[in-house]
């Protein structure tokens, strides 16, 4: 009889080789499973707590690998069940308070806010790359090697209050919690800014503040850098972040960056910048749809250890559509007007009386080709006029198709209505409408452009 638990190595192994699995992968998702049994012809096999959140993920991946595997090695068709570590069987070799005193100190030194964690974030299809991103740049640097080429430099972009700080600060308590020994640094553009200026201010002491900030930017392994719009046109800043990111990226050292939008929309970032930007991921986060909005709520309320009546969640989550931290707020008016009468319960109208400076029921705005047209026009600096009109120069090619592509999907109008506005035929229309799907399914830096104008025209 074959012992799994002894030859579960080799078995990871094989999935390895056998699925051509990149050493990144390899070591982010398979390196950390450990056999758990095998009963009833169903092998169990366990998932850290970490990537609890992405169990399915996991799941739907890699089960038909180990199946596949397993049953060759056994010469027997097995069923594979994923699950997550219990915390009772996890390792308990550091007494508590020892621990979170420490914990504290490295969440300090490392300037991050202990309470946003990957466990805290909720994933919906609105930010699960992003998320995915983050955590395989932080998995990467706990447990990759040093040949591994993980995602560096790691760029999310998104609106206010989306989550990007979450994000950037949930990869950074990963690392905390599971190497300690790395040195993390979040910071944010304001931070450095002010650093920079002190710096400058200080003058010519004996040993430069200029020459100490350096060293402190020199001497980290993972920094974070939030908001980095901030930054860009500050003429100095930009020169010595300029300078920090180099030093940094050469030394192979892992760099996330955020900001609210993407590089190619930053129209006054430095042609340097761009083009070190791109050289790693570029991953959006956008506005949650209602489901996630809900699952938002409730785990925030869950957090707080206060019951709110679901419909006052769902009313929340039905009028707050594009800001998480407007979400929040919401919540914390209710909470805040709920203490007004403890002894009454909440109910829908009460909440809707505490809500009517934030919620003005949104006023249907619809999206008209008008609306689309503008966005095309201004993101191309081209004129309105050039993509309605009959001229061919092949510079107004792509816009007047996205224009198309954008009208179908935006707005309810009929191929022959687009047709009608830009005097052409209806086939012309469905060409373009075609052409643009087709290629934003390959093409990423088209998807970009299509994502970067649909953002302006739901603005
Ligand atoms: P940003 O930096 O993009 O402006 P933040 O990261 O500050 O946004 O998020 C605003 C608030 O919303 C924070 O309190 C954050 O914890 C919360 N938040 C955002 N996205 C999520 C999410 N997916 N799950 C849980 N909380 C979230
Ligand atoms: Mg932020």
């Amino acid at each position: 009889m074959i012992n799994l638990e002894k030859e579960f190595d080799s078995i990871k192994n094989t999935v390895k080789k056998e699925f051509e699995l990149t050493d990144i992968a390899y070591n982010i998702w398979i390196a950390p499973l450990k056999y758990v049994s095998f009963e009833n012809n169903v092998v169990t096999i366990m998932v850290p707590d970490e990537h609890s959140q992405i169990l399915d993920h996991i799941s739907k991946k890699y089960k038909v690998y180990f199946q596949s595997v397993i049953s060759e090695l056994l010469d027997n068709i097995v069923n594979i069940n994923f699950v997550v570590q219990q915390e009772e069987t996890k390792e308990e070799n550091q007494s508590m308070p020892v621990q979170s005193q420490r914990d504290d100190d490295y969440f300090k030194a490392a300037n991050l806010n202990k309470k946003y964690s990957f466990e805290n974030f909720v994933v919906g299809s609105n930010n699960d790359m992003a998320q995915r991103a983050c955590l395989a740049v932080a998995d990467c640097v706990c447990n990759g090697n040093s040949n591994d080429e993980g995602i560096n430099p790691l760029f999310i972009y998104g609106g206010s209050g989306l989550g990007k700080t979450h994000l950037m600060n949930s990869i950074g308590h990963y690392i905390v919690k599971n190497k300690p020994n790395k040195k993390v640094l979040y910071v944010s553009s304001e931070e450095f800014t002010n650093e920079v200026i002190e710096s400058i201010r200080g003058g010519n002491s004996t040993v430069s503040h200029m020459t100490k900030l350096r060293e402190k930017y020199r001497n980290i392994d993972v920094l974070l850098i939030d908001d980095i719009q901030f930054i860009i046109g500050k003429n100095s800043t930009q020169e010595e972040f300029f300078h920090t990111f180099n030093t940094l990226y050469e030394a192979g050292k892992t760099i996330v960056i955020s900001s609210d939008k993407h590089p190619k929309e930053m129209v006054t970032l430095d042609e340097r910048f761009r083009s070190r930007f791109q050289m790693g991921l570029i991953t959006d986060i956008q506005p949650p749809v209602y489901e996630t909005r809900m699952a938002i709520l409730q785990k925030y309320v869950e957090n707080l250890g206060r019951p709110i009546n679901n419909d006052i969640l769902m009313y929340i989550a039905e009028n707050i559509k594009s800001n998480v931290r407007e979400l929040e707020g919401a919540v914390n008016k209710v909470i805040a007007i709920g203490r007004l009468n403890p002894s009454t319960e909440m109910t829908l109208e009460t909440a809707k009386d505490a809500l009517k400076d934030t919620i003005f029921p949104d006023s249907n705005t619809i999206i008209t080709p008008g609306n689309i047209l503008d966005a095309v026009a201004e993101y191309f600096h081209i004129k309105t006029e050039d993509i309605i009109s009959k001229k061919r120069s092949q510079d107004l090619v792509l816009p007047r198709h996205i224009f198309m592509y954008l009208c179908r999907e935006m707005t309810d109008t009929t191929l022959k209505g687009i047709a009608i506005i830009l005097e052409r035929d209806h086939s012309t229309v469905k060409h373009g409408v075609d052409k643009i799907g087709d290629e934003m399914r390959t093409n990423q830096e088209l998807k970009d452009t299509v994502e970067i104008i649909r953002k302006k025209i739901s603005k």
